[in-house]
């Protein structure tokens, strides 16, 4: 069930300890609820709007039974989830993927497991190191370019992240790569940086490969819980972000942070990551998270 082990457990434990500990519901049942909802990194908004939701809904299909709310709940967040086309756009090819985010949240390992992704789908894959000031981003990305066999367009360390976007375009076009994916610095410490930065990058694509299919790809760390949205709205205000990839679901009880981002944000989580090995990134399928949250 999507490596969400860690979520799964505590919340619906939580839900069903809830669920049996009332006879029907009532005021202090949604109270409890809420508070489980909050724990769980709904954010408030979000909690208070899904209670509503539920109200109506109890209210609609004349139930007084708790155990109809996980079923009731299941449908309204799956409804939440399905905002959005989550398919990558990367057909018909050339696609260029370029993945954005603060250090730390697991950027180079999303590109290594993307790279694997693609590859497990036949697709020519090529990796450009655009994180040129994060002291050993690029070994790191050359690492996982040898792993997956693919190659690693690269410069100094400290080099314009741009002029290394702009070789490894060429670069795709000569080899007729099908899929690049490039790194990219988040230096979030200075909104005005960071936006000059990736809107140089975003200027040598749109210039340079302008045939290319543009995926931008948010990656944010779920264990940061309320965190990562904040990321979400600063990212989302300086580039236009096509898709979120959410980090470490295996390891967090926050994954509700994934209807927070969804909700406020509109823009759709296409994958997430379970794990710290290659094949650990799936493609989210809200069906599922929402069975794995509720059980
Ligand atoms: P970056 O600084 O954003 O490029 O982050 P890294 O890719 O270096 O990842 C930071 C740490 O998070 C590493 O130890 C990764 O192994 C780990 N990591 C990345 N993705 C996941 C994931 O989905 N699950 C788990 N458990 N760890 C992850």
């Amino acid at each position: 069930k999507q490596g969400l082990s860690k979520t799964t457990k505590e919340f619906t434990d939580k839900i069903d300890t809830l669920i049996s500990g009332y006879g029907k519901i009532d005021e202090a049942f949604y109270d409890e609820l809420e508070e489980i909802l909050i724990t769980a990194d709904l954010g408030f908004d979000i909690t208070m709007e899904l209670i509503e939701s539920l109200r109506e809904k109890v209210k609609e299909v004349k139930t007084d039974d708790p155990h109809q709310v996980k079923v009731l709940l299941k449908e309204l967040i799956i409804n939440i989830l399905s905002t959005g086309n989550r398919e990558l756009q990367v057909e018909p090819p050339p696609a260029v993927v370029l993945v954005v985010g603060v250090n730390g949240v697991g950027k180079t390992t999303t590109i290594g497991k993307l790279a694997h992704y693609f590859k497990q789908q036949h697709k020519e894959v090529m990796l450009a190191a655009g994180d040129t000031f994060r002291a050993g981003a690029i070994d790191q990305l050359e690492v996982w370019g040898q792993r997956n066999q693919v190659p690693v367009i690269r410069h100094q360390e400290g080099s314009d992240p741009a002029a290394v976007i702009f070789d490894a375009i060429h670069s795709a076009k000569a080899r007729n790569c099908e899929i690049l994916i490039c790194d990219t610095a988040g230096r979030l410490h200075n909104k005005k940086n960071l936006m000059n930065e990736l809107g140089k990058i975003f200027r040598v694509v749109d210039r340079e490969y302008p045939e290319a299919r543009k995926e931008v790809l948010l990656v944010l760390d779920a264990t940061t819980g309320q965190n990562a949205l904040q990321q979400a709205k600063v990212f989302g205000e300086v580039a236009q972000l096509t898709g979120i990839v959410l980090t470490k679901l295996d390891g967090t009880a926050k994954g509700g942070i994934v209807l927070a981002i969804t909700k406020s944000m509109g823009t759709p989580v296409k994958m997430i990551g379970v794990g710290e090995q290659l094949e650990d990134l799936q493609p989210f399928d809200p069906s599922s998270f929402a069975e794995a949250l509720l059980g």
